[in-house]
């Protein structure tokens, strides 16, 4: 078997997730669009097929129809799991949130916290997905970061932390300073591709400095030495910011919050950047429990190494218009490869697998196998369904099974 160049640590499992209307949709959308203007499939990872992007304009028309898109971001492979954004499908928000590792949250940064944003939000906290926060619609009248943010404090009980401040509000909207690297990023067009990085605008350097030093401080609180640093009034370089920020993103106690608008173009790059700094990989994440199929008493907690005996999830079931029946899993452990059977363990059928993919947003880039950390589609499941566990033939383990979520109740 081949091995891929693309280690663990380069895969980012994310969801994004919203009270509906947020921009959820736009946001997504803007990303593919980005990142797919500036990756050629094949260049990053081996055993794919080469694959050209569409044209331009096509790719403006982009929709996310997939239960899990791919993007590339400074080789780093992001798969975007979706998750529906009403609240009458809670049962598949909790089932997208048990595969992913992280997600971001989108919130109208005019009204910040929703009541449809706290069910997600609370659901996201019994999962422990670490998060990051976007607050989006900068351009729209109305919108007020900082508000928004308080939102957060107020309603979620959060510990939100400025990454970015804005530059501008509503139609004066123009980018956001970026409070690690203390530079400006400004766009220029209305594509989003065209942005420049530059010194922070004389006005908003002292608000930068103030807000700089609350990030540090709330950074702090996760790494020692950087308190020492912080205490001693030392230099701090940005990697040690940077690293004392994810492991309070890990540690769900701390929020990275970004802002822009996704409409305008103006967001996607810093928010890219803080998806590879901050959310987790698949080696991050705590085991994964697994069960006797007969009795449901626990057996092993399951390491995410290829290693391992094979192990997936089943989580969505989709009808693509070129393949037929496609069924998505998460691979937790072990590695598959394409023309295999494996055991359905949850009701007891042995299945093949004809064909592995991932989904992008304009394209499938099929491949020979799969490995833990993985999300892919699968063409050949006969019988299995959503939630069933997916597993090595000699195997008689199930994955935790999704429990009948209890009604969560808003309070505002
Ligand atoms: P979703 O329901 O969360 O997926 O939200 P959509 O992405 O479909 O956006 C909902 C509405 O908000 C649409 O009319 C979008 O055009 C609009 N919208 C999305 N992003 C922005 C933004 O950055 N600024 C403004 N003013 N409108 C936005």
């Amino acid at each position: 078997m081949k091995e891929r160049k693309l280690t663990l640590d380069k895969i980012r499992n994310i969801g994004i997730i919203a009270h509906i209307d947020a921009g959820k949709t736009t946001t997504t959308e803007r990303i593919l669009y980005y990142t797919g203007s500036k990756h050629k499939i094949g260049s990053v990872d081996d055993g794919t097929a080469e694959m050209d992007w569409m044209e331009q304009e096509k790719e403006r028309g982009i929709t996310i129809t997939s239960a899990a898109t791919t993007a590339f971001w400074k080789d780093h492979r992001i798969n975007i799991i979706d998750t529906p954004g009403h609240v009458d499908f809670t049962v598949e928000v909790e089932r997208a949130l048990r595969v992913l590792d992280g997600a971001v949250a989108v919130f109208d940064a005019q009204v910040g916290v929703e009541p449809q944003s706290e069910t997600v939000w609370r659901q996201a906290d019994k999962y422990s997905v670490p998060r990051i926060a976007f607050m989006n619609k900068m351009d729209k009248i109305g919108a007020n970061f900082f508000n928004a943010v308080q939102t957060m404090i107020d309603k979620l009980g959060a510990n939100p932390v400025p990454i970015v401040i804005p530059i501008g509000a509503e139609a004066d909207f123009k980018g956001v300073v970026n409070l690690i690297e203390m530079k400006a990023y400004l766009w220029n067009s209305d594509d989003g591709m065209d942005f420049e990085i530059t010194d922070i605008p004389e006005d908003l350097k002292e608000i930068a400095e103030e807000k700089r030093e609350d990030l540090i401080a709330a950074a702090a609180e996760f790494d020692e030495e950087l308190m020492e640093l912080y205490i001693g009034e030392e230099e701090i370089s940005n990697a040690q910011l940077k690293s004392a920020i994810r492991k309070g993103t890990l540690d769900n106690n701390l929020i990275p919050v970004y802002c822009g608008s996704a409409f305008k173009n103006k967001a996607v790059q810093p928010v890219l950047d803080a998806i590879i700094d901050f959310l987790p990989s698949p080696l991050d994440m705590p085991p994964v429990k697994a069960f006797d199929e007969q009795t449901g008493e626990f057996i092993k907690e399951i390491e995410p190494t290829k290693n391992e005996d094979f192990l997936a999830l089943a989580f969505k079931i989709m009808v693509d218009p070129y393949v037929g029946k496609l069924t998505f899993m998460r691979v937790y452990s072990g590695s598959l490869e394409k023309g295999s059977y494996v055991l359905n363990t949850t009701k007891g059928k042995k299945e093949r697998i004809s064909r592995l993919m991932f989904m992008h947003s304009d394209k499938r880039e099929e491949v020979d196998y799969v490995r833990a950390g993985d999300i892919v589609g699968v063409v050949g499941l006969k019988d299995t369904a959503t939630g069933d566990t997916l597993a090595s033939e000699n195997s008689d383990l199930i994955l935790e099974k999704l429990e009948f979520p209890e009604p969560v109740i808003s309070v505002s």
